[in-house]
């Protein structure tokens, strides 16, 4: 077997594991692969192992990569996640090409991605970004914002409001990540109150991937555990 199958084994059994330890489901939680920077003969053994959803931050690297994978037979069936920040002046190649985006945390770029997808797609499936702890950062917007920006994507047709998603910042004490989890859960329940279809919260990375699911998420976002450290000296997007 190779590293990527085993290491993709592994992860799957520790989903297992954390959703058993709070007796959810663990069907409930999608695995997304973050193949970011990694080439497609990593993303090819994921494929083997029998993974389909992949996850990618740069946009032009992740369409040559979606194309790479349209021509061949093993691409049959693949779902491309955008997970990295979203600059408007990208939102087409993201629109025309991907379908999710787990980005979205302002108003102007939903317009965008709702007039830049192609008639012939299905909606694009977006999840709204929140800051929740991180200060540095200035992706994603703060939960008191999220009534107003949640009900103007609702009446955008070409996209369909899917759930929330975070990347909080570094926090090593599990309690901890529980804790800012637990608020991110709190703001998707209610968002699912009003919206019916909201079925997705994008939470957990490799290194707090446990919390995330016993606070509620139902897809975890998984690079590092799966496709080893990532060298970015050897990418054009930095
Ligand atoms: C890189 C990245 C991940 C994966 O992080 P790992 O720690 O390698 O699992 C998940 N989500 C986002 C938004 C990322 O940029």
């Amino acid at each position: 077997m190779s590293t990527i199958q085993q290491n993709l084994q592994d992860v799957r059994s520790r989903i297992d594991a954390a959703a058993q330890s709070c007796a959810r489901i663990p069907e409930d939680v999608t695995l997304l692969a973050v193949s970011k920077t990694k080439p497609v003969e990593a993303i090819a053994e994921a494929i083997a192992a029998g993974q389909r959803a992949f996850g990618e931050n740069y946009v032009q690297e992740g369409v040559d990569k979606i194309q790479y994978f349209a021509q061949r037979p093993e691409g049959a069936g693949l779902e491309w996640h955008f997970i990295g920040p979203l600059q408007s002046n990208k939102s087409k190649l993201v629109a025309e090409h991907f379908a999710w985006c787990h980005t979205l945390d302002r108003q102007r770029i939903a317009q965008r991605l709702n007039d830049q997808r192609p008639a012939e797609m299905p909606p694009l499936n977006v999840l709204i970004q929140i800051n929740i702890s991180d200060e540095q950062s200035k992706s994603g917007i703060v939960i008191s914002e999220l009534p107003m920006l949640a009900a103007a994507v609702a009446t955008l047709p070409n996209l369909t409001l899917r759930g929330l998603m975070a990347i909080p910042a570094p926090e090593s004490d599990y309690q901890r990540q529980l804790a800012v989890f637990g608020q991110m859960n709190d703001a998707f329940q209610a968002l699912k109150q009003r919206y019916p279809q909201v079925d997705t919260l994008s939470i957990g990375m490799t290194d707090d991937m446990p919390a995330a699911i016993v606070a509620g998420s139902t897809m975890v976002r998984i690079g590092t555990a799966i496709f080893g450290a990532r060298d970015y000296s050897a990418s054009t997007n930095k």
